[in-house]
């Protein structure tokens, strides 16, 4: 006999509906692209989604078509994507980080339909109008008051204020129902930065967002409830702000959105004067968080969790707010995984382990949650054991893993198992512990072995002169790749810039930073970097990582190659 069970479709649009009935009066504080800071409750979120929605219906947007938004994390943005979502048309979170060149690709190749954008972004929309012609016009998250004036673009396209086209729409909110939309329809896509050839699209269905916000929530991933207060520092455009903006009102958070100024300075105190306990983002923003602390003797009040992941977190890093009281987690995920697929909270087994070997495992990239399982292979495919030794390349599968990109012929993923294949190498420990050795077109193949640039850059952030480290592989006439550090030295106390600290002359400091990582009891012999460059910057992408294509071309430059 079938179950006996009603059949609800699992849709985002139950999470702000629910926030709104059940948790109403939680504030959600946000500092706007203007300056202001905003405070409303999930309530008005609900009541502005659904607004949203019927100014949208009325410019003809419906089930199926693509909205892009361009935008910082504030209430108009998160409210934006519930009025597109619940329509059963697609949000499409554009990167404003990336060249205006790439965004017009990106918006061409979704079908994007309108943009919601921030009205400073408006010089970039004029760049990107000419490559979308699909494109039937932009809305700008503002109030009239702050309407560019006199803006025009390229075909005429109309440039309509998002306030006003809400206002217009105010009396028919009361009669407002959602289109039933089913669980399996597209809801978000998100384009990968595609650090080699064209950015690929990923298509989250309501589904797969539904179940991905449940685990992202649960006690050993982000333990998100109603008594927490959550700083969104992870864009929304960073593969959907990394689930939160669905955990949250799902568990009645409160919310702190902080708009577009992520400093150091600027996300101290924000998480001071709105009581947030925890945060989420990557390793660049709490290096910036943590010099300024630093620098001005600061401390933090309520802050308990911050959660590093996008990128490798340095153990200094992890030790430095642990120092301070703060438990970190480290998360690894990727755009294709919607974007969690494991943490590093430690299970009940390891519970006693002294502070050394817990900070230890929280380098570590952690273990799988229940909607992402994994395994490790060889170059023929052959699965490699949990020893914590093999390193193969790591492959995922379950409800919240990519299948195809969207618009591709092909799928992501092999048919027989549904593997989907990461490009990160790794090794798993027989507690089900990973750890990244790289990106796959990282890893530096030195002699026939594999050298991870990612526990060298660990080893020599601890070098108390090292400010950032990246490795590259350079060729080598007779290891295939040797690794090369790249540092930026820590300024010296009165220096105008990190420049002045070091220049790449300065031979006592190569010398020390090359000892140093020659004596590290995490570094082998043979991977000891054969040099140190000194440089003022190390170049990040759009998401806030070292993009090591960046850096390639400019360690080639500088070495004359
Ligand atoms: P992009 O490639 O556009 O940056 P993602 O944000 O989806 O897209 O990046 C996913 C990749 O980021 C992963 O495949 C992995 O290489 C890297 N990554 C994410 N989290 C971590 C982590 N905690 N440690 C090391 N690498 C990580």
């Amino acid at each position: 006999a079938p179950g006996t069970m009603q059949r609800w479709p699992l849709v985002v649009t139950d999470l702000i509906e629910y926030a709104a009935r059940w948790h109403g009066e939680q504030e959600v504080v946000s500092k706007n692209v203007e300056g202001a800071t905003v405070i409303t409750t999930y309530r008005d979120m609900r009541d502005r989604a659904r607004l949203c929605a019927l100014a949208l219906t009325e410019l003809g947007v419906g089930m199926g078509d693509v909205v892009a938004t361009l935008a910082w994390n504030t209430a108009r943005h998160m409210e934006a994507w519930y009025g597109i979502m619940g329509l059963g048309a697609v949000c499409h979170t554009l990167n404003p980080r990336l060249a205006a060149r790439d965004i017009g690709w990106i918006a061409d190749h979704a079908g994007d339909a309108w943009i919601m954008a921030d009205a400073p972004f408006l010089p970039l929309l004029e760049q990107i109008v000419p490559m979308c012609p699909k494109l039937k016009g932009v809305i700008l998250l503002t109030d009239r008051q702050h309407m560019p004036r006199g803006a025009a673009l390229p075909r005429q396209l109309p440039i309509l204020c998002y306030e006003q086209l809400l206002d217009a729409q105010v009396d028919r909110l009361p009669g407002f129902r959602w289109p039933q939309v089913e669980e399996d329809a597209p809801c978000g896509l998100c384009y990968t930065s595609g650090t080699t050839g064209n950015p690929k699209g990923v298509m989250y269905t309501h589904r797969s967002n539904m179940l991905h916000a449940l685990v992202a929530a649960l006690p050993d991933a982000l333990a998100l409830g109603s008594g927490s207060t959550m700083l969104m520092v992870v864009p929304q455009f960073h593969a959907n702000s990394w689930g939160i903006a669905f955990s949250a009102p799902m568990v009645g958070a409160r919310l702190v959105l902080p708009g577009p100024h992520l400093d150091g300075e600027n996300v101290y105190h924000m998480i001071e004067a709105h009581g947030v306990t925890i945060s989420a983002g990557v390793p660049t923003v709490w290096a910036n968080l943590l010099a300024h602390v630093e620098a001005h003797g600061l401390r933090f009040s309520r802050l308990r969790t911050i959660v590093i992941g996008g990128a490798a977190a340095p153990p200094t890093q992890i030790a430095a707010f642990e120092d301070r009281g703060i438990t970190v987690r480290h998360m690894w995920g990727m755009t294709e995984i919607s974007p969690l697929g494991s943490l590093g909270t430690a299970k009940h087994c390891q519970l006693e382990l002294g502070e050394g070997e817990l900070r230890d495992l929280k380098t570590s990239q952690g273990r799988p949650h229940v909607f992402c399982d994994m395994r490790i292979v060889d170059d023929a495919g052959g699965e490699l054991p949990h020893d914590g030794k093999a390193m193969g390349h790591l492959q995922v599968r379950g409800p919240i893993v990519v299948d195809r990109y969207h618009r591709a012929p092909a799928p992501a993923a092999d048919a027989g198992g549904q593997w989907f294949d990461t490009g990160d190498v790794a090794s798993i420990d027989p507690l089900g512990f990973m750890r990244i050795t790289d990106r796959s077109k990282d890893v530096i193949k030195s002699g026939g072995e594999w050298l991870s640039s990612i526990a060298l850059e660990n080893a020599a952030l601890g070098h108390p002169q090292v400010q950032e480290a990246a490795v590259v592989g350079v060729p080598d006439p007779k290891w295939g790749e040797r690794p090369l550090l790249v540092v930026v030295p820590k300024p010296k106390p009165g220096a105008p810039s990190p420049g002045d600290a070091a220049s790449p002359g300065d031979g006592r400091l190569r010398a020390d930073v090359l000892a140093f990582m020659g004596a590290h009891p995490d570094v082998a012999k043979f991977a000891v970097p054969d040099d140190v460059l000194f440089v003022e910057a190390i170049p990040y992408g759009a998401t806030g990582k070292i993009s090591k294509v960046a850096l390639r071309q400019m360690v080639a430059q500088l070495r004359g190659q």
